[in-house]
């Protein structure tokens, strides 16, 4: 039956996508089977399905909490607790339920599990003596019913603030699905903004920083935006258009994202973006998505209405020529965006286009290197550098420029190897081997390769290089980290005594590598120490197993060069 409407479902999908057509489907995603994770009324959202983020698009909804944590957390439906995750960043607290419907929902950044979750965290906790834990439990160990109370809301990983992060996932394929097209009722009247618009003159060239770009403002507002200044623009040969929209919700102040972009030529689609699911591997493809370069300069994300041949992302329908347009035929064109949210509302901005091959605007011409294909793998080297890139790491075929630069002054054991430039983003890491100095001596243990903003990209020696895969392009060279982490304490003295308080704090930190474990030892017997990436803070809560009288505790905090900070102390409880 599930697998039917799952077919039933495609058929529908497969014939939607026509213009002025609702292009999300309601009878795709089960409606009733879901209540809401919360019961916070009205539910609103502080973050959007799809929001752009740095580096990925958002792979849930974000719950406002009212800015405070502790608000019961609900099994959406019934099911049984399938994975049991405790990370120092990321999702933090995090639980995530198999529903016998096919789909997992995922709840983050919880402040703290309900009893019987927890007692079943802690005791794997100390089994495995690890803080961080990531379990896939059976179907008999934690089963749930629909209403329960698994957990409470919170602010763990890297939460910038209390709310819920909720998800939708196929249990099966494990994309992640817009949760607002399950019925999940969340208010909202308000249509998308549009900011501004942008023409890309393509010229048959791949997208990079040096596509020479036209800004448009745009004015309106409630649904109709018109151009400011102009109503007709003349543009040559092939261009690409991008826009930046953003949605607003009912009952939140912050800006989330739209649900679906459509252009259209003549009255015909050219390109169309919806975010009703996507997988995570191709999350980061938003690189592409966006005019990647803009957005590092200026922080801005403007949205292309064009698709670079390398992005991998399933999100795109609709297409005429990857929405790359060609206006040669000296005639006047109507252009429409409609930008659609998750609930259905709707803004639009209409313009016109005068082909006129007067208006040709050509790129720049820069500096050339070896041209590296989208569609295979590539590589470079010489005698100090060996760069592998395999395929699926770049969005589009790139000019590729290598420099060598003079050795930093400090903690530097290689020139500094400029890896063409961060305006070009990448899928995937790639594989990075510097030749190290003979200086370099007794420290191969301790080597890691840095960029010039001196941040770890790992690594490690072999056969005279240091070896590491950085994710994105820059300059770098090889250091070394000698130097173990710091431990300082927040609420302790040696000496003290706890009476009447529950926990003790410390923060850790690292200069470089970044810090690998953390150990803490009460009178020799391993105790779990909790830690926050964000706030660097390490903390112990006293259980009974901690008796009245004299203890010592040890901490072990090592990096990812396996210095090690040893550092005790004595207390009284
Ligand atoms: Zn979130």
């Amino acid at each position: 039956m599930i697998r039917l409407n799952l077919i039933l479902g495609l058929i529908i999908l497969g014939i939607t996508g026509v213009s002025g057509q609702q292009i999300f489907s309601d009878s795709k995603y089960p409606l009733v089977d879901f209540r809401s994770p919360l019961a916070i009324v009205p539910p609103a959202l502080a973050g959007s399905f799809g929001e752009l983020r740095a580096n990925h698009f958002h792979s849930g909804i974000d719950f406002r909490t009212n800015q405070r944590q502790g608000y019961p957390v609900y099994a959406i439906a019934d099911g049984y607790i399938s994975r049991l995750r405790v990370q120092n960043s990321g999702f933090g607290l995090a639980l995530y339920i198999n529903h016998p419907n096919g789909y997992t929902s995922v709840y983050g950044h919880l402040q703290r599990f309900s009893p019987k979750i927890a007692q079943q965290v802690k005791s794997i906790q100390y089994q495995k003596k690890s803080y961080e834990i990531d379990e896939f439990p059976t179907s008999l160990l934690i089963p749930v019913h629909k209403g329960e109370v698994i957990a409470y809301s919170g602010n763990t990983g890297s939460s910038g603030g209390p709310h819920l992060h909720f998800e939708i996932r196929d249990t099966r394929t494990e994309a992640t699905i817009n949760p607002q097209l399950f019925g999940i009722d969340i208010p909202d009247n308000i249509p998308p903004v549009i900011y501004s618009m942008y023409v890309y003159r393509l010229n048959k060239k791949p997208f990079n920083e040096f596509t020479p770009k036209q800004y448009f403002q745009v004015l309106g507002g409630s649904g109709n935006y018109r151009l400011n200044s102009v109503n007709t623009i003349n543009l040559s040969g092939e261009v690409g258009f991008g826009i930046v929209t953003t949605d607003r919700h009912n009952g939140a102040s912050g800006l989330n994202g739209v649900y679906s972009i459509e252009l259209e030529l003549d009255g015909g689609l050219v390109y169309v973006s919806s975010l009703e699911k996507f997988e995570f591997e191709n999350s980061k493809g938003i690189n592409s998505h966006i005019d990647y370069p803009t957005y590092l300069n200026t922080r801005r994300s403007i949205q292309k209405s064009f698709v670079d041949p390398g992005n991998p992302l399933k999100i795109y329908s609709n297409l005429v020529n990857n929405g790359r347009i060609e206006f040669t035929d000296g005639k006047l064109h109507q252009l429409k965006y409609t930008v659609t949210d998750s609930r259905g509302n709707k803004s639009t901005l209409a313009f016109q286009v005068q082909a006129d091959n007067k208006a040709t605007i050509n790129s720049p011409e820069t500096e050339t290197g070896e041209v590296f294909s989208y569609a295979t793998a590539n590589e470079f080297s010489n005698p100090d550098v060996k760069v592998i890139f395999p395929k699926g790491t770049l969005y589009n075929d790139l000019n590729f420029i290598y420099k060598k630069l003079p050795k930093p002054a400090t903690n530097a054991y290689s020139a500094i190897h400029q890896i063409h430039n961060k305006f070009t983003p990448l899928h995937t890491g790639f594989q990075l081997w510097i030749k190290a100095d003979s200086t370099l001596g007794k420290y191969t243990d301790k080597a890691i390769i840095v960029n010039t903003g001196r941040v770890s990209q790992g690594g490690y020696f072999e056969d005279g290089y240091v070896k590491a895969t950085p994710r994105s392009f820059g300059s770098f060279f090889i250091a070394v980290d000698t130097i173990p982490p710091s431990v300082n304490p927040v609420n302790v003295t040696n000496g003290k005594r706890l009476n009447g308080i529950s926990k003790m704090t410390f923060k850790i930190r690292d200069n470089l590598s970044g810090i690998k474990s953390f150990n803490g030892y009460i009178d020799g017997r391993w105790v779990l120490m909790e830690f926050d990436t964000k706030t660097a803070s390490l903390w112990h809560t006293f259980d009974n197993s901690t008796s009245p009288g004299k203890h010592i505790l040890e901490l072990i905090v090592s990096d990812m060069k396996d210095n090690n900070r040893n550092y005790s102390i004595t207390f009284y409880k």
